[in-house]
């Protein structure tokens, strides 16, 4: 019980790695309030770890973001842990990149996350910690994967700026960055289709050492390590979840 009356918000939690990271907080004691844009999946979430407040908030919404914050604040509440988890993906060749799919993917991925901090900086204090989700895929060259990679890479960078910043406040920040996990996202990416999903699946898998994709209860045992108190003299680390694929290829 790691988390026994902790305040926990988990942005992106009704789905995949932030879904099983949501139960994880919840199985650990602690108050977890999550979001998500998909209201079924958010009541399916509610209904499947009990106790836990699903938001429809969209991540890019400043002023819903600030709404949320405002309420979870009340009566001088503050967060302990917040896990900054939304993402979506896209993949697209150099010659098919859109300004409007660069934009959106970059808009989610690296400049609404790094808002969503600032906008819940009064909520935190001494002892809180962020922690953020990126991705091995902001170090390697996979063909088409340019805008997520950018962004991703991009948000690396960012945690660590935001690591130093925060250092002296007693705040840690942290990024755990999987390889391929089996979640929703890899079935989500726009105009690729089925066929294309099963060869992008194989590659991938054939990319993992290990052989196999993870599962995002194995990213989120990662994310709970590094949210709590265990890891109290992590800050602006970077802790892979992939089977081996960025450091044994
Ligand atoms: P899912 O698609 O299952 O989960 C993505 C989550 O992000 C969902 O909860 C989704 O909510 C939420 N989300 C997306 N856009 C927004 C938005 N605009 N506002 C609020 N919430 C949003 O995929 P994963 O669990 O795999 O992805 C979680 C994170 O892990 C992402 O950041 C992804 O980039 C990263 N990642 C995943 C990898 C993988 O192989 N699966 C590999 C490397 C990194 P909703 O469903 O309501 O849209």
């Amino acid at each position: 019980m790691r988390f026994e009356n902790r305040n926990v918000l988990v942005l992106g939690g009704n789905s995949g790695i932030g879904l099983a990271s949501v139960k994880g907080f919840a199985e650990e004691g602690a108050n977890v309030h999550f979001t998500g844009r998909n209201q079924e999946t958010i009541d399916e979430a509610m209904q499947t770890v009990p106790g836990a407040q699903g938001h429809r908030v969209d991540i890019t919404d400043r002023a819903a973001m600030a709404d949320l914050l405002d309420n979870l604040g009340k009566d001088g509440r503050t967060l302990d842990i917040l896990f900054i988890n939304a993402g979506i993906g896209g993949f697209a060749p150099l010659r098919e990149i859109t300004e409007e799919q660069w934009d959106a993917i970059h808009n989610v991925n690296l400049k609404s996350c790094v808002f969503a901090i600032q906008q819940a900086l009064p909520l935190l204090g001494t002892g809180s910690a962020i922690v953020i989700t990126g991705s091995i895929g902001a170090h390697s060259a996979l063909p088409g994967n340019a805008m997520y990679a950018a962004a991703k890479n991009g948000l690396h960078a960012a945690m660590k700026v935001m690591a130093g910043e925060l250092v002296s406040e007693g705040i840690r920040v942290n990024m755990v960055s999987p390889g391929p996990i089996d979640t929703p996202l890899l079935y989500r990416n726009p105009g690729v289709t089925g066929a294309q999903v099963d060869a992008l699946r194989d590659k991938m898998i054939e990319s993992v050492p290990m052989k196999r994709m993870g599962q995002a209860e194995e990213v989120a045992r990662a994310v709970l390590f590094l949210a709590s108190d265990e890891a109290s003299f992590i800050t602006a680390a970077n802790l892979c979840v992939d089977g081996g694929a960025l450091e044994l290829r």
